[in-house]
């Protein structure tokens, strides 16, 4: 029985508070916490237990860590956006509280993400007995735990992976992004960079594009390559992956209006002037797009995300398939959101819950392929996101 510090009120953020709060027996006590504590309040009043709001600017430590001190949780679960890692994990470090994030860390006037800043406090954390675990969401996260099973029960060698996100549903709007929509355009127009042969490629994003036929009826639809974080872990942690690319699935629609708004310098993430003070044009596009939280009621259809690993067994080339399948309605009509919230924030909870049982757990800085993928994908089943295995195959290299 554990008390747990959530913190940012947002999509993701509401199913991580939903899902520990229909687990009483492991979380006794919630906090959610964010910039704004109305959208805390709002979603305290979806749930079935009472759960303690607050109001906490993340990037402010002090005040953060006076908010820690005074709840004395056993661990953070940071669902705000990846500007805040480095102020969440120095609020934990100076108040002896473990930590869990979903995404890494990025600064706010660069786009680029990769893991050195966070990796960076590996010393500190080991030093106070304190762990923070990195990307426990879907991709990072699930996606990582399926390479370590490739790794671990299917293949002798891991040589090769494809990472593979479709959405394969539908929410009607001309434009929407499925998360935070400033942290999607950096990540979507970000070069691409995939792994070959012991480095990073650099190309122009999503200028490589494939078709690939998901399975259980889903079907054949555009993927598109780009750069994606746990791409950089999971090749200093399997040293024999020779190859490792990640795709992903965008309608022909989205595409159209992310030219256009690139074309127009919509998505700039560096100020400009306008009428006498200074905004970021990306900023400025967020608060008109439609809110990621309120597109629940409206989409309908299936993500599938998972890996393709090829490699070797026994000495042969084989392949292994693993993957999940999840239904936006189902996920709305649980806790109220669509399914691209939802398999982040139960990834998340369930890293929260190895964490707390202690059956991952160890002081440092960890990846979620460093530790055994099965107890998490016990439990990961058990929580709504279930996994399939199709050992062999023969889908064309992508
Ligand atoms: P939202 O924008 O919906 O929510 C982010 C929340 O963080 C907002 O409620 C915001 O509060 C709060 N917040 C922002 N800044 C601060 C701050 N300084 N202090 C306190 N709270 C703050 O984003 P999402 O829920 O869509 O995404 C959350 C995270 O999940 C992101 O980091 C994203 O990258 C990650 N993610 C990970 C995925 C994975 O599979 N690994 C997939 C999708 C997302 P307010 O509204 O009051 O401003």
């Amino acid at each position: 029985m554990s008390k747990v510090l959530i913190i940012g009120a947002g999509g993701i953020g509401q199913v991580v508070t939903h899902k520990c709060a229909q687990r009483a027996d492991i979380f006794s006590e919630i906090t959610l916490a964010s910039r704004t504590l109305s959208k805390c309040d709002a979603i305290a009043a979806q749930l079935a237990i009472p759960i303690r709001t607050a109001r906490v600017d993340a990037d402010n430590v002090p005040e953060l860590a006076a908010l820690i001190r005074e709840l004395q949780p056993k661990l953070v679960i940071n669902v705000a956006l990846p500007y805040q890692d480095l102020h969440i994990m120095d609020a934990c470090l100076e108040t002896g509280v473990d930590y869990l994030d979903t995404a890494n860390y990025e600064p706010l006037d660069i786009a680029r993400f990769e893991y050195s800043w966070q990796w960076a406090y590996q010393e500190r954390f080991r030093e106070k007995g304190l762990m923070a675990l990195l990307g426990s969401g879907f991709d990072p996260g699930v996606t990582n735990v399926y390479t370590a099973l490739a790794a671990k029960n299917y293949l002798d060698l891991v040589e090769e992976i494809d990472i593979i996100d479709a959405n394969a549903g539908s929410h009607g709007h001309p434009f929407a992004t499925n998360f935070n929509p400033e942290i999607n355009i950096r990540e979507v127009t970000a070069t691409c960079r995939h792994w070959e042969d012991g480095r990073f490629v650099e190309s122009a994003p999503l200028a490589s594009k494939r078709v690939f036929d998901f399975p259980q009826g889903i079907g054949p639809m555009n993927i598109y390559r780009l750069y994606h974080e746990e791409m950089e872990s999971l090749v200093k942690h399997f040293p024999s992956i020779r190859k490792a690319q990640f795709w992903m699935t965008f309608s022909d629609n989205y595409l159209k209006h992310l030219e256009v708004l690139q074309n127009v310098g919509m998505t700039r993430i560096d100020e400009v002037e306008f009428q006498g003070r200074k905004i970021a044009p990306i900023q400025f596009l967020k608060a008109l797009l439609p809110d990621p939280g309120s597109l629940g009621p409206l989409t309908k259809g299936q993500t599938c995300i998972g890996v393709i690993a090829r490699g070797l067994k026994e000495g042969k080339r084989k392949q292994v398939y693993i993957y999940n399948i999840c239904d936006h309605q189902a996920c709305y009509r649980e806790v109220g959101s669509q399914a691209i919230s939802y398999t982040t924030g139960v990834p998340a909870v369930v890293g929260a819950i190895m964490m707390l049982s202690g059956t991952w757990h160890a002081p440092g800085v960890w990846n979620m392929e460093q530790f055994d993928p099965q107890p998490f994908l016990e439990v990961l089943d058990t929580m709504g996101l279930s996994t399939t295995v199709i050992d062999g195959g023969d889908w064309p290299e992508l």
